[in-house]
């Protein structure tokens, strides 16, 4: 299951807005197929295994970060394939968080003789798709909030009041550290949308993009929080409505 749910990782930026599911098929004491679930791909990971185990399916364990579907979305569901291929066992780390469709994957499996065991790494499996499950029972988004502070509560170095040379107003005083931004680039690289203050774009006019350099079907896209209209007539905020125009685009592949 911990191999299943390092594959399942690698649908970061990948999967949404679908779950990131993991899925190895061992037969005799051997990884026969293994496949992860990314949202281009369309097929779910469970079908991407068995498509890579073939025959060796048959008789198998099949190890899953994610109750497997028993509907019909963009594609088949995932348990009529898993009943076809003659997958005897199937172990599951979680049940689906939609509560429409918890527990009816397993029943179908059930009943139709593969044995199914639950529980397996399940708290590592319901972190993993935390945002996932809280989209999918409250129809609300799970929230990252990003702050950088230094420990005495400040967000920025005070002005230095003196200026040496003419770039040095402009010069960038930082209050983090390289790690800690490169970290900052993982945090956007798995979330959907970036959200920020007026603020934050008049003072700084942040890009707002993914420079984590991880494979990604889609740049996050850009929104703002517009605190003030009368910012509107501001250059800063024209140039952050461009921004908001050329992620619109992106948006349509929702
Ligand atoms: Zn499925």
């Amino acid at each position: 299951m911990q191999h299943a749910l390092a594959l399942a990782r690698k649908g970061v930026g990948l999967a949404s807005p679908n779950p990131m599911v993991g899925c190895v098929i061992v037969r005799e004491g051997h990884i026969v197929g293994e496949g992860f679930h990314q949202y281009d791909w369309r097929d779910h990971a469970e079908i991407v295994a068995l498509k890579s185990a073939g025959d060796k399916a048959r008789g198998a364990t099949l190890y899953v970060t994610l109750e497997p579907c028993n509907h019909t979305g963009r594609t088949g569901p995932c348990t009529e394939a898993i009943i076809a291929a003659g997958v005897q066992r199937v172990v599951a780390a979680t049940d689906d968080p939609n509560p429409v469709n918890s527990g009816r994957g397993f029943e179908r499996l059930r009943a139709a003789g593969v044995e199914v065991f639950t529980g397996a790494c399940e708290e590592e499996a319901r972190r993993l798709n935390e945002p996932f499950a809280c989209w999918i029972r409250t129809k609300k988004p799970f929230v990252t909030l990003k702050s950088a502070m230094t420990l005495d509560g400040q967000l920025a170095l005070p002005p230095s009041g003196k200026k040496h040379g003419k770039h040095s107003g402009k010069r960038r005083n930082w209050i983090t550290s390289e790690e800690s931004r490169a970290e900052v680039h993982r945090m956007r690289h798995a979330a959907d949308t970036l959200l920020t203050g007026i603020g934050t774009i008049l003072a700084d006019d942040p890009l707002l993009t993914d420079r984590s350099g991880l494979p990604s079907w889609y740049s996050p896209l850009f929104q703002k929080f517009q605190r003030k209209r009368a910012s509107c007539k501001t250059r800063g905020l024209k140039l952050s409505v461009q921004k908001l125009r050329m992620t619109g685009l992106i948006c349509l592949r929702y």
